[in-house]
């Protein structure tokens, strides 16, 4: 028989270890009937969640445990980075299959409290269920922006420019590595495809930047792909887009030329990074007189100038001859059918 926690007072006891509150903070966490947080005064608190479904977001076959865990928390953490905060507290519900393991159980904790400690995340309570379905996860975040500072999408103007942090379609380069057979124990290096699917890095220090620099118009993360997400940034604005073919930074896995022309490898990879998700990178739009002050690195994480906000709406894509042609979203809709 599988090894599982015998009750839920079995299953408390276990979370309040592993999610032990730092003596330092003025909260009550796992162990009552809820979690007593203090905001602090001067401050507004930014609340998300995420849903992460079992055969939508990940598969029992392809995604560690570890990966799952720290993939539900790196998801609301993203939001909270695009919205420049500082993540404090966590919720992370669990309707697990019933067909999960104990170990299952404690792997996802483990992915999940490596991933908060790093970001300053207290994990302070949750809900957990049996369930005959597949296994779902709920992650809640509360995080704290000093008050009237939050970064929105809605502010890109006419001229802006448009700029991304990190590799577009290293995630779902990864993940078509993982669905090929791909061992998950290769993720280990950082700026691999598959640790950058199965380990996104939120880009919390970078979100605190651009808040503080004041640099940026509108800020997103990218979830669901850019030629979803920059639609999204750009209606919330009231403006359209021009994205440079030639400026978007590419997977640089596996390595190709680069005076290649447009070659088939080159043109999957463009693909991959307008239409595939869950790369957990900051899209923002920046002004023009500003944007020479944007570095080219933020602490080793490049930042690339991919394009420019315009007037009218729509959004199309600059090809190297110059032509202008549509961008249409291509990326991860949620109310589709099918998907990756
Ligand atoms: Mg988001």
């Amino acid at each position: 028989m599988r090894s599982m926690f015998t009750s839920e007072s079995q299953f408390v006891d276990w979370l309040k270890r592993v999610c032990q509150a730092r003596s330092d903070s003025a909260v009550v966490g796992i162990g009552d009937d809820a979690a007593l947080v203090r905001p602090g005064s001067k401050q507004e608190i930014i609340l998300t969640t995420d849903l992460s479904v079992e055969g939508v977001h990940f598969r029992r076959q392809l995604h560690p445990a570890r990966s799952v865990g720290h993939r539900a928390l790196a998801r609301a953490l993203s939001d909270i980075a695009a919205m420049g905060g500082t993540p404090r507290f966590a919720l992370l519900s669990l309707a697990l299959s019933r067909t999960t393991s104990r170990r299952w159980v404690e792997d996802f904790y483990t992915g999940a409290q490596v991933l908060a400690r790093r970001t300053g995340t207290q994990i302070i309570g949750g809900d957990t269920a049996l369930v005959s379905g597949p296994t779902s996860v709920d992650a809640v975040v509360a995080g704290e922006v000093p008050r009237g500072t939050a970064l929105l999408r809605s502010g890109a103007r006419a001229g802006d420019r448009i700029f991304v942090s990190g590799r577009l379609g290293l995630s779902a380069l990864g993940l078509r590595m993982l669905k090929a057979g791909s061992s998950p124990v290769t993720a280990r290096r950082s700026g691999h495809p598959l640790h950058a699917h199965l380990f996104p890095e939120p880009r919390l220090a970078l979100g605190r930047f651009l808040r503080e620099s004041r640099l940026a118009s509108a800020v997103m993360d990218l979830s669901d792909g850019l030629s979803t997400d920059l639609a999204r940034l750009c209606r919330a604005s009231g403006v359209g887009a021009v994205l440079g073919t030639e400026r978007l930074p590419l997977p640089n896995f596996p390595p190709i030329a680069s005076n290649a022309r447009l070659s088939a490898a080159r043109a999957d990879l463009l693909r991959l990074a307008l239409n595939g998700g869950e790369d957990y990178e900051l899209l923002f739009a920046v002004p023009q007189r500003k944007a020479k002050h944007v570095p080219k690195r933020y602490r080793g994480l490049p930042l690339t100038c991919i394009g420019e906000i315009r007037r009218s709406a729509g959004l199309y894509l600059s090809l190297p001859d110059g032509i202008l042609k549509p961008l249409r979203a291509g990326g991860f809709e949620h109310f589709h059918r099918s998907h990756h």
